[in-house]
């Protein structure tokens, strides 16, 4: 039975997000759970749903900006539920396991695809969720499976089905907690042709995105097929654009980088000024990639 009995503990042991967060940004929540399996995070899920404990899935925290000061309810990290199991034709996968890690090591579980997704940090759970990817690939292209805890606290699996991931979504985000994620092995794999998508894709990303500053990836999503959001803001002249320690990346306009000691304000005013200037200048209404809890 999680409450009451583990919520003083997921009090105590609750502490600012900022520690957790890629753009280094964020206060406290109320409570924190760390579950060790699915079980556990189910009950969990149950109980908070029970108890009206609004809940909030962190997974790397790589795509989340996190208001400053107290955070109403509970944050359950999947960062635990690290399994890993290799059968003759899937590899199933923990929510909690390092995508960049799992990228790595793609060709030689016999993974396809996912050599094009080099340089996307977060975990396997919360990548499945955005559907992250870029343009070499995403996650969904080598998935088959997804297992789940819905938001009573059930858990289910699911097979993948055309359709059910789309840009930047899932059927899984606000809607459930992933737990595990299959994906498909060939054998024998084309280990030559991973390799230079492998390569062609970090080359690619390195070049253009300032991936060593705290940020949360791209801010918002391209506007239409095409349209690059990033090409948009660089029209405006907005580069290098400042609000406190908040900079637009001078390297990747859809990047807002934080300079330092950046506040949740800072982010968001900043990111409110360079909408109102896209849309006037070229009519394009952004919509944020990035996840903001407040
Ligand atoms: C330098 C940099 C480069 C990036 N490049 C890319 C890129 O090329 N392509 C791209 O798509 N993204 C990119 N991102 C963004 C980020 O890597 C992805 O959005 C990734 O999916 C975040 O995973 P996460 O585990 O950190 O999720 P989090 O940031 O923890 O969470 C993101 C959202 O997913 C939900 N979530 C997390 N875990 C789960 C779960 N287990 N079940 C259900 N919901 C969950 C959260 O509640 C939240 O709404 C980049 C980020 C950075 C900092």
């Amino acid at each position: 039975m999680v409450w009451p009995s583990a919520f003083p503990e997921a009090r105590a042991r609750a502490g600012a997000l900022a520690e957790r967060t890629s753009f280094r940004i964020g206060g406290t929540p109320e409570f924190l759970f760390e579950p060790t399996c699915v079980d556990e995070l189910a009950e969990v899920v149950a109980a908070c749903r029970r108890e009206r404990v609004p809940l909030r899935v962190l997974g790397g925290g790589c795509n989340l900006l996190v208001a400053d000061g107290r955070l109403e309810g509970a944050v359950l990290s999947t960062t635990r539920l690290r399994h890993e199991v290799r059968l003759d034709r899937t590899v199933e996968v923990g929510a909690g396991v390092s995508f960049p890690g799992l990228v790595s090591r793609a060709a030689d579980l016999g993974i396809p695809r996912l050599s094009g997704c080099p340089g996307i940090p977060g975990s396997v759970g919360g990548v499945v969720a955005m559907n992250a990817g870029g343009r070499f690939g995403c996650v969904s292209d080598a998935l088959v499976e997804v297992e789940a805890v819905d938001l009573d606290g059930r858990r289910h699996r699911r097979a993948v089905e055309p359709g059910d991931f789309g840009y930047r979504t899932s059927p899984f985000l606000d809607a459930a907690v992933v737990t595990a994620a299959v994906f498909r092995r060939e054998e024998p794999l084309d280990r030559d042709a991973e390799r230079r998508r492998f390569l062609e894709a970090a080359a690619w990303k390195r070049a253009t995105q300032p991936l060593s500053a705290a940020s949360a990836g791209c801010v918002f999503k391209n506007p239409g097929p095409g349209r690059s959001a990033g090409a948009l803001i660089d029209q405006t002249g907005l580069k290098g654009e400042r609000v406190g320690d908040a900079v637009v990346s001078p390297v990747h306009a859809n990047f807002i980088v934080n300079d330092g000691a950046a506040s949740f304000r800072d982010v968001t005013a900043l990111i409110g000024r360079v909408r109102e200037r896209v849309l006037d200048a070229t009519g394009a209404s952004l919509e944020l990639e990035v996840r903001l809890w407040q």
